[in-house]
C-alpha cells in the first residue's frame, strides 16, 4: 500500500514490484532447494554404493579366509585318496574284476574334482599377485577361444569376434586375463546348453579405457539372480556341474588389473559381460597401433 496522500496508481505499482521481487526470490530459493534436494540424493546414492562395497568387501575377505582354511584341510586328505588309488592301480591283478577297475577309475575322477574346487577355493581366497602387461585383446581372446573348444559345452558354438585393429593394449595379466575369458565362454557354452552364438566386440572410450562386451544367444540371466551373480558361491547350476566361483574370481581379478565387470541381458534377451580395462592411452584417433608387448 501507498503512504497517505501518495496517488493510488502509484502505490499499486510499488506493490506490484514488490511483489514481483519476492516472487524472483521465491523462485530463487527454490533453485537453490531443488539443488540441495539434488546434492542430497546423489550423496545419499554414493554413500549407498559406498556401504554396498565395503559389504561385498567384508564378505569377500571372510569367505575368503573360510574358503583357504577349507581348501588347506581338505587338500591334504585329497592328496593321500589320490595316492591311494594309484598304489592299488599299480596292485591290480593281472586280470581284475571290472568293478573294481571301474570303482578305482570312478574314485579318481571324483578326487580330480575335489580338487579343481579347491584349486578354484584357493585362486579365490588367495590370487596370486597380478603381472600387469600391455595385452593385446584380440590374441587374448583367441587363444581362450582355441582353450574353450576343447571343451564338449563350446566346441559347436558359433564365435563372432570384433575387436578393431586400432585398440590400445589393454593392461592385464596374460594368464589372468586368460582365465576370465575362459571363464566367460563356457558359462555363455553352459547357458546355451552347446549350442548357440557369442559375440566378442571391443571398443575404446574418450578417457582412454578399452570395454569387450561378450555377448550370448542364451536364455540371460533371471533379474533376481543378476545383483548375486558375482557373490562367491552363487550358482544356477545343477549340484556337481557348478561352484559359483567363477564370476566371483574375475570380478577379483579385473579389480586387480584396475578394470571392471559388469553384467546385463542384451536387447535380444542374452547375457552380455562387459569387462573395461585400463590401457594408460588416450583413444584419439583409428590409426592402427603396433602389437604389444
Ligand atoms: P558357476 O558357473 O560355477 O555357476 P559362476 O560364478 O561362473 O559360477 O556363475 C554364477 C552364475 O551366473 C551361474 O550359475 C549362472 O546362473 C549365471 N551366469 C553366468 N554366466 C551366464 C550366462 N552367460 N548366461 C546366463 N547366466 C549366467
Amino acid at each position: 500500500m501507498g503512504t497517505p496522500g501518495e496517488p493510488g496508481g502509484f502505490a499499486l505499482t510499488r506493490a506490484a514490484v514488490a511483489f514481483e521481487r519476492l516472487a524472483i526470490a521465491f523462485d530463487e530459493e527454490r533453485g537453490r532447494l531443488a539443488a540441495k534436494v539434488s546434492e542430497l540424493t546423489d550423496a545419499n546414492r554414493a554413500l549407498a554404493e559406498a556401504r554396498e562395497t565395503l559389504l561385498r568387501t567384508e564378505k569377500l575377505a571372510t569367505v575368503g579366509r573360510l574358503a583357504a582354511g577349507l581348501a588347506h584341510e581338505v587338500g591334504n586328505p585329497l592328496g593321500a585318496v589320490e595316492g591311494y588309488v594309484e598304489l592299488a592301480r599299480a596292485r591290480l591283478p593281472p586280470d581284475p574284476h571290472p568293478d573294481l577297475v571301474d570303482a578305482l577309475a570312478r574314485i579318481s575322477t571324483a578326487a580330480q574334482r575335489i580338487d579343481r574346487i579347491v584349486r578354484d577355493l584357493l585362486d579365490f581366497a588367495r590370487p596370486s599377485v597380478p603381472l600387469l602387461a600391455p595385452i593385446d585383446l584380440a590374441a587374448a581372446v583367441d587363444a581362450s577361444i582355441r582353450l574353450a573348444r576343447v571343451q564338449v559345452r563350446f566346441k559347436h558354438v558359433e564365435v563372432e569376434i570384433d575387436i578393431g585393429d586400432h585398440l590400445p593394449c589393454v593392461l592385464a595379466d596374460e594368464h589372468h586375463l586368460s582365465q576370465v575369458l575362459l571363464n566367460l565362454l563356457l558359462n555363455a557354452g553352459d547357458a546355451m546348453g552347446g549350442a548357440g552364438r557369442v559375440r566378442l566386440m571391443a571398443h575404446g572410450t574418450q578417457d582412454g579405457r578399452v570395454v569387450l562386451a561378450v555377448e550370448d544367444s542364451g536364455p540371460g540371466i533371471a533379474a533376481v539372480d543378476l545383483p548375486r551373480i558375482f557373490d562367491p558361491f552363487f550358482t544356477t547350476k545343477d549340484p556337481g556341474e557348478g561352484t559359483g566361483l567363477g564370476l566371483a574370481i574375475s570380478h577379483r581379478i579385473m579389480e586387480s588389473f584396475g578394470g571392471e565387470i559388469a553384467a546385463h541381458n542384451g536387447e535380444r534377451g542374452g547375457a552380455v559381460f562387459e569387462l573395461t580395462f585400463r590401457t594408460g592411452v588416450v583413444v584419439t584417433s583409428a590409426r592402427p597401433l603396433a602389437r604389444c608387448p
